[in-house]
């Protein structure tokens, strides 16, 4: 990166978002060979929606976490950094009284049916499938009834498990949308239960200190991208009141974001329209931490299911690895809980909430002794955690979704064709876009 002058910055290639994506895409690049980079991220720190937190003196996720075997590039760009993984903690029972679905038969009709409909994907156009208009317009609920589920339980189940995985419910998920994130997760039983098996030993968010460690002044943080101007042989971007020329640009930040940029030329209808429809779920991160994790005495797993009725989705048992004794439990809260179910003060979110683990194990409960809650829909450049798309809305624009704009190329989570909308997905998108960015670099070393 050359810094001509305080407000001008030239560099062969600038990545618009320091997520995982982000510095993923830029540290593929400077391996590449390509050491002219800049990453320009709007938050006054990288990272995104990988981040940490602290309760009584120790680290955990305020944002993603949970990891699965098949999560290949996650697990070993961690390892290059120099992190591990340790399992999720389920040695005895999980606490499953608020599912009553969960077992309930018509279930089989459903997840046979989303597994059929994952694995006849072609993952690089989902939007191809023979069938994709009519499951783009149907939504999961709809869909279920169509299939003969009809068991209230069975529909509540269902409807949970679509809000754990995309945060939204199942009458506003499109078919194809949620059918194309279980089959990029390797099928139902994965995303149910693999992708939830592990977690990086002290936080995720290590990965990100270690990144932006690796890429050293090449972070610009505080640094918002408004504006994105490509010339004839250059892009020039305005970040804050910094201006950035650079050959080629990776943009790496969620579809929506981009909506807050100003193109010029614009943007073609489709990627606008693209960029306008993808939908989020804003939600929260808490933990309570116990003098120790007592729940293990009584044989349980700490895991708590959620159901319809229940303030928040799935609490875990997070507790340290490294020799420290106190117990810690985490869960997450979708949109629809901070809409209806939380009440809007943290002082009352954190009573509610040790109300409802206290009930839900059933067991004498000692006094907490701390609560951290981390508020996605509150993060000014991020729009929420997880992507739910509408019924009926993609099936236009979304072969745009990583098709490369003249100089600019995109990166995201949501571009990956697996394990969209994972961390598993943001790092091989930033990959992706690396080795799409170093090929023409290479190949023609003026553009
Ligand atoms: C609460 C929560 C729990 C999650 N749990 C899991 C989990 O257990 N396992 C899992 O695999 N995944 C999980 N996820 C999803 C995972 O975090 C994401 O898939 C992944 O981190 C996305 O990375 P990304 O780089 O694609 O996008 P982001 O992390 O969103 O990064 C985009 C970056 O762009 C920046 N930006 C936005 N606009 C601009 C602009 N105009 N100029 C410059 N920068 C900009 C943003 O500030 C952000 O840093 C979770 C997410 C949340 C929030």
């Amino acid at each position: 990166m050359n810094e001509n002058d305080s407000d001008h910055i030239q560099a062969r290639v600038a990545v618009v978002g320091g997520g995982l994506a982000g510095c993923t895409a830029a540290l593929r690049l400077v391996e590449q060979g390509f050491s002219d980079v800049v990453v320009l991220e709007a938050a006054d720190s990288p990272g995104g929606r990988v981040g940490t937190m602290s309760i009584v003196g120790q680290n955990l996720d305020s944002g993603a976490q949970f990891i699965g075997p098949e999560q290949t590039e996650l697990l070993a760009i961690a390892a290059q950094l120099g992190l591990s993984e340790v399992p999720m903690y389920t040695d005895g029972q999980d606490i499953v009284r608020h599912v009553p679905g969960s077992n309930h038969p018509e279930l089989e009709y459903f997840v046979t049916a989303i597994d059929e409909v994952a694995a006849s994907l072609d993952l690089a156009a989902p939007w191809a499938h023979p069938d994709a208009v009519h499951l783009e317009t149907s939504s999961v609920d709809a869909w279920a009834h169509t299939l003969g589920v009809t068991d209230r339980d069975a529909l509540a189940y269902i409807a949970s498990i679509v809000e754990s995985f995309v945060g939204a419910q199942s009458g506003d998920v499109s078919v194809l949308w949620f059918a194309t994130f279980v089959a990029g997760a390797g099928g139902w039983e994965q995303a149910t239960k693999e992708t939830l098996s592990s977690r990086i030993d002290g936080g995720a968010g290590q990965i990100i200190d270690r990144l932006a460690e690796r890429l050293g002044d090449r972070v610009l943080v505080n640094s918002p991208v408004t504006a994105v101007v490509q010339g004839e042989s250059s892009v020039t971007l305005t970040a804050g009141g910094v201006r950035v020329t650079a050959d080629r640009v990776v943009l790496a930040c969620s579809p929506n974001e981009l909506c807050r940029m100003t193109f010029t030329p614009q943007l073609p209808a489709q990627r606008n329209e693209l960029n306008s429809n993808w939908s989020f779920g804003g939600g929260v991160k808490f933990a309570v931490a116990y003098e120790r994790p007592f729940w293990r005495d009584s044989e349980l797993s700490g895991t708590i299911m959620p159901g319809p009725t229940t303030p928040v989705s799935r609490i875990w048992d997070n507790s340290p690895t490294d020799g420290s004794p106190v117990g810690i439990l985490v869960g997450l809260a979708s949109r629809r809980h901070v809409q209806s179910m939380l009440p809007p003060t943290e002082e009352a979110r954190r009573t509610l909430i040790e109300e409802y683990i206290a009930t839900s194990l059933g067991i004498d409960v000692p006094p907490p002794i701390g609560y951290v809650e981390s508020i996605w829909a509150d993060k000014q450049w991020i729009s929420g955690c997880t992507t739910a798309n509408r019924p009926g809305t993609m099936l236009t624009c979304w072969p745009t979704i990583r098709e490369p704009i003249g100089r600019l190329h995109f990166a995201g989570t949501e571009t990956s064709e697996h394990f969209t909308g994972y961390m598993e997905g943001a790092v091989r998108s930033g990959s992706r876009a690396a080795r799409e960015v170093g090929a023409l670099l290479r190949h023609n070393p003026t553009v």
